[in-house]
This record gives C-alpha cells, structure tokens and sequence, in this order.
C-alpha cells in the first residue's frame, strides 16, 4: 500500500491557551479523550490525552483577515444576512457563507455548512507527562496541562463566585492536508500564517496567545506492508517519508487569483 499527500506541518507555541471544549456548571474543560498507558523503563504510567479544540476556526479566522487586507471579499462565517429584529451582522468586505459565484478562496478551502472542506486540520493529542523518556501507543505531544482557579470579585472587591478553567501551556503543532488545494491556495494559506495569534478563550484577560515557529510544506509518502514473524503472527509494519516542497513567491497568490477571476469572467461573458 502507498499513500501519497502533501500537508503544511505548523510547529508553535503558547505559554497559556484555553481551547476550552464546553463549560459545565462552573468548569471549563478541554476536550478529554481518555486515559491511555505510556511506558518509561520498565514500567506503565496512565495519562489524559486531550484534543486541541480551534485549531481550524484560528486558521480561518487567519484567512479572513489576510483577505480583508488584501480587499478581496470571501464568505462570512454564517448565512445569516441579518437578525430577526433587522440589524446586519455581515460585515463589509464579506457576504453572507457560501451566496458567491464562482466560489472565493476561503470556500474553495474551508467549504460551508453544505460543502465539504478541501483541507483536513488535524493535531496529535495533548497530554501532561512527568517523564522525560516515554513510548506510547500514538503520537502524542507533550505540554503543561492544568486547571486554573479563578475568583469573580464584586465591584467592592469581595470574592462572590469561584470557577475553574483548563488550559495548556508548550510547544505544539499541527498539521493541514493540503493534497486537494492548488498552489495558489496554498500559497494563500502558508501567507495567512502571518495572522494567527489568537487560540481559544480568555482573549481579554490575555489568554491564547499563539505564537508561529515554523512552517514546513512536504509531501508524504506513506507505505504499509504485512509481515509475518517467527510466531506466525502478521504485524502491520508502516514507513514514512517526507520531502520537502518549495513553492515560489508566496505572495504570487494575488496576482493569480486576478487572473483566474478574470478569466472567469471571460467565460462568463
Ligand atoms: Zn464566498
């Protein structure tokens, strides 16, 4: 079996971020996905693993605002034109999710609520771990997981209500399967790069601050094959391979899309 892709690899790193999965009662969590065994020397440890939640909405985000910059209208995060009491909610330079024709970039590589995304974001899971050596069954990064104790103090300063929020603090990355996307998307994506900053809750009280070390464009190479070993047991044994991509002049991607709305325009007529 061999699998080809091209991905965008993001390395990053924020000292406190709250990709906060839902709040119950007066908890905030992160999205747990459960406790799995790590191995240092000859002993088993259990850990949580979490999920960094957001991490495509902050890519999107990202997106929309390069676009702004560069005056070029994309979609909206919702179809909504308006509320119900008539008030706009569609900002200028964008229209209402999924309305333009021919499709804007943004749509071509997030999708809407009816299209499916040309791009998969996707991070190993998160954990706490104590150890500096360790083996675990699937990749898995490792970050300062904690819980935050917060006080809500009334205008008089008087503690009235306590609360409790998760958050991670480290290095991390992730990854974007760009197999689908065509170089000038691309390009817009790797130059929209340049605005991420902000990753989950607590944006006002300076949570979330995400900082961008890195960014590798490469294509995979994925190949599994059966063996059988000495106990007649078939393993399953995987390699993979990365080799770098260049694309040239990242900025290019305007002077691209010119063209290409253009000559769409052309056909139109
Ligand atoms: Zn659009």
């Amino acid at each position: 079996m061999r699998k080809i892709k091209n991905q965008i690899v993001v390395h990053a790193f924020t000292p406190i971020a709250k990709p906060i999965n839902a709040s119950i009662q007066k908890n905030s969590s992160m999205l747990l996905l459960g406790k799995f065994p790590y191995v240092n020397g000859e002993k088993t440890f259990n850990t949580k693993f979490y999920y960094i939640k957001g991490i495509r909405g902050m890519l999107r985000h990202a997106c929309m605002e390069l676009a702004q910059d560069c005056n070029i209208e994309v979609c909206h995060s919702s179809e909504k034109t308006e509320l119900k009491d008539g008030k706009s909610v569609l900002p200028q330079g964008f229209h209402a999710l999924g309305t333009c024709d021919p499709p804007c970039i943004l749509r071509t590589i997030f999708g809407t609520f009816r299209e499916k995304s040309s791009i998969v974001v996707a991070a190993d899971p998160i954990a706490s771990i104590k150890h500096k050596d360790f083996i675990t069954i699937v990749p898995v990064q490792n970050v300062h997981i904690s819980s935050e104790n917060r006080i809500a103090l009334a205008y008089d300063g008087t503690p009235i209500q306590d609360f409790r929020e998760s958050y991670f603090s480290g290095f991390f990355s992730f990854q974007i399967d760009v197999t689908n996307l065509t170089d000038v998307e691309i390009k817009f994506l790797i130059e929209a790069m340049l605005y991420v900053e902000i990753l989950g809750a607590g944006r006002s009280s300076g949570y979330g601050c995400v900082k961008i070390l890195n960014i590798a464009l490469q294509k995979v190479e994925t190949f599994r094959r059966v063996e059988e070993d000495s106990e007649g047991n078939y393993k399953i044994i995987e390699e993979t391979t990365e080799i770098p991509l260049s694309l040239s002049k990242i900025e290019d991607w305007r002077t691209s899309l010119n063209t290409m709305s253009k000559q769409d325009e052309k056909v139109a007529v």
